[in-house]
This record gives structure tokens, C-alpha cells and sequence, in this order.
């Protein structure tokens, strides 16, 4: 009977290698699903690591649990992690210019730069009008 049986091994053995090919499959699958699941449920404020092993350990029945258990998504604004705050600093820091004390307002000729009188239209030192 040994040459019957070597057939059958050999075909016991290819049916093996096909049943591992279904098992990596349906694996990385469930693996998708997990993370999936993972990420919904830090989208919704449950723990995902929780659900994460929920799922890889009780498979197709862990997911529906989840899918029975999760809460609705509320507020998702809350849960962005990025976003910029909605309010900007003033670009000149808070600070007014410094203006120091106020500069006497005496006017000088725009030709030779002397002061003028108040009140003056005309410059004294070179006659030119203000
Ligand atoms: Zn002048």
C-alpha cells in the first residue's frame, strides 16, 4: 500500500499549502479590519488598543461586538489632532511704538533746515516759503 499512500501525502500536503495561502489571506484581512477598527474607535474616543485585541482575538464575532458596542460619533471637531488655534497673535507683539516724549512741534525750513518761528510763513535765515 506504500505506492497509494505517497499520492495521497502529496496531495494532503498541496492542499495544505493552499489552506496556509487561505489562512495568510483571511489573516491580513482581519489584520485591515483591526486597524480599521483601531482607528474608528480613536475617532470616536474609545480606546482602539481595547478594541484593536477585541477583534484579533475573537475575529468576525469581536467586530460585530464593536460594531453593536461603539458609540456614535459626537463632536468630531473635538477629536482633531491638528489644526491650527483659531486666534493669531497681534504682528507687533502688544507693544505700542515707543514714541518717547513728544518732539516740540517747531517746524524747520524744508530749503536750508533752520527752525521757524510759529506762526512763521517765511524762513528767516534763507527767505525761502514754508
Ligand atoms: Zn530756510
Amino acid at each position: 500500500m506504500v505506492l497509494a499512500t505517497i499520492p495521497g501525502a502529496f496531495q494532503t500536503e498541496l492542499l495544505g499549502g493552499a489552506l496556509c495561502a487561505l489562512f495568510i489571506v483571511i489573516w491580513v484581512i482581519f489584520l485591515l479590519i483591526a486597524i480599521w477598527v483601531y482607528r474608528d474607535a480613536e475617532s470616536r474616543g474609545m480606546s482602539g488598543v481595547l478594541w484593536l485585541i477585541v477583534v484579533l482575538l475573537f475575529g468576525i464575532i469581536g467586530l460585530i461586538i464593536y460594531l453593536v458596542v461603539r458609540k456614535d460619533k459626537v463632536q468630531p471637531m473635538m477629536t482633531q489632532p491638528y489644526g491650527q488655534p483659531p486666534w493669531q497673535p497681534p504682528p507687533s507683539g502688544g507693544m505700542p511704538p515707543p514714541s518717547g516724549p513728544a518732539p516740540p512741534a517747531q517746524m524747520t525750513c524744508r530749503n536750508c533746515g533752520s527752525p521757524l518761528a510759529p506762526g512763521a510763513t517765511f524762513c528767516g535765515k534763507c527767505g525761502a516759503k514754508v
